[in-house]
């Protein structure tokens, strides 16, 4: 069979062998609802809360801060509009990025819809939001500011730790979307200065359709779901326990492999631009040369068109994407890089490869060796 090679992780990753093995018992033995008071749900409860501590332990959290989710979408949209409407009496107005992923950003248009006010704040050539851009859009109603930790699309991480500090001594609620961010750099929301933190299980090798929102004790929320008392009245539902088990294996594997990954994704980038430079074609790497994730290479190859190239490697096997999955598919720029205004040619070349667990050096070196190919013949 022709070889293919997955460069898509910022997308999805494929489920970890480990992670499969520790759900299967809850698709099929442990079967009892966590709320039930017989001995099946007892059980399932004392899984669910076992996955809450081994969760807690990965994020450096309280257990009792953890709230199950149903992806990272959810959480983004239960810390902005939950956080908001908690607080709508003492103002209405939120700060956020134009570079945030649709979860936030979508989320923010809603709150507008309900009369709420949001500043979109701009990103420099680097993908990076300033922390004085910050202060300066911060007014007495403000009520909420939601800031990424790592750019999904170009990697760029941003300097959660100075606005948080920033906003705490203000007494604003502060929420990062921490989904690329966590698996890759180590987070400790007891550090952080912030209020609210998301993380989805699929992008660290869990299963689909589970998260969570860490939020802090005496943050302002007002609940979205509404139905039974299940998480401690902050997300009603019966508990997706399978999925949340499976969550709890894949932190627990990426706590545990998280130097060793890391140091394979530095090679994997390192040995695609290296392959570029030596094969002469001209590239530009977009986001932060030194602050990104270091499983996202963001690049471009002005002159050859982003649909082009994902096309032609993918005749070839290698799946990359044009940036955020929910975005490709349409000859549309990406709303990050339109917001970094980076030159036309620049912008509407850009690829993104993202590593994965799974990945090897040498699959990143034949994947570089197919782009100058592609690029050479397209050139020519
Ligand atoms: C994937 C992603 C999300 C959405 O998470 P889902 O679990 O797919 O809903 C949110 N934010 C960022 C930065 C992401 O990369």
């Amino acid at each position: 069979m022709r070889e293919r090679i997955y460069l898509d992780h910022a997308a999805t990753t494929p489920v970890h062998p480990r992670v499969v093995e520790a759900m299967h018992p809850f698709l099929t033995e442990v079967y009892g609802n966590p709320s039930s008071v017989h001995g099946f749900g007892r059980e399932a409860r004392q899984a669910l809360e076992g996955a809450r501590d081994t969760i807690a332990r990965f994020l450096d959290a309280d257990p009792q801060t953890l709230v199950f989710t149903s992806g990272g979408t959810e959480a983004d949209n239960m810390a902005i509009i939950g956080g908001a409407m908690a607080q709508r009496e003492r103002g209405r107005h939120v700060i956020t990025s134009s570079i945030e992923h649709h979860a936030v950003l979508h989320a923010c248009e809603h709150l507008e819809q309900l009369g709420f006010e949001v500043t979109y704040l701009p990103a420099d050539k680097t993908g990076m939001i300033s922390t004085d851009e910050l202060k300066k859009a911060v007014r007495p109603d403000t009520i909420l500011v939601s800031i990424m930790y790592g750019n999904n699309e170009v990697g760029t991480i941003q300097p959660i730790e100075e606005m948080g500090s920033y906003l705490r001594e203000r007494e604003i609620v502060f929420h990062t979307d921490a989904v690329q961010a966590v698996g890759v750099l180590p987070i400790s929301v007891s550090k952080l200065p912030v209020d609210m933190l998301s993380v989805s299980a699929h992008k660290i090798n869990g299963p689909k359709g589970v998260g969570a929102l860490f939020l802090g004790r005496k943050v302002p929320f007002t609940p979205y779901l509404h139905g039974g008392s299940q998480e401690r009245k902050r997300r009603a539902g019966t508990e997706n326990l399978a999925s949340i088990i499976g969550f709890a294996e894949a932190a627990r594997i990426a706590q545990e492999e998280m130097e060793e990954r890391v140091a394979k994704y530095r090679q994997m980038r390192t040995t695609m631009l290296q392959c570029w430079q030596q094969e002469g074609i001209s590239f530009e790497v977009n986001g932060h040369p030194e602050k990104h994730l270091p499983h996202i290479l963001n690049v471009s190859f002005p002159g050859v068109h982003t649909e082009t190239m994902l096309m032609n490697l993918d005749l070839e096997g290698v799946a990359a994407a044009s940036g955020s999955a929910c975005t490709s598919g349409s000859l549309e720029l990406s709303h990050v890089l339109e917001a970094m205004c980076l030159d036309d040619p620049v912008a509407q070349s850009a690829i993104r490869f993202s590593f994965g667990i799974t990945n090897t050096v040498e699959e990143a070196e034949r994947a570089a060796r197919k782009v100058a190919q592609i690029v050479h013949r397209l050139k020519r």
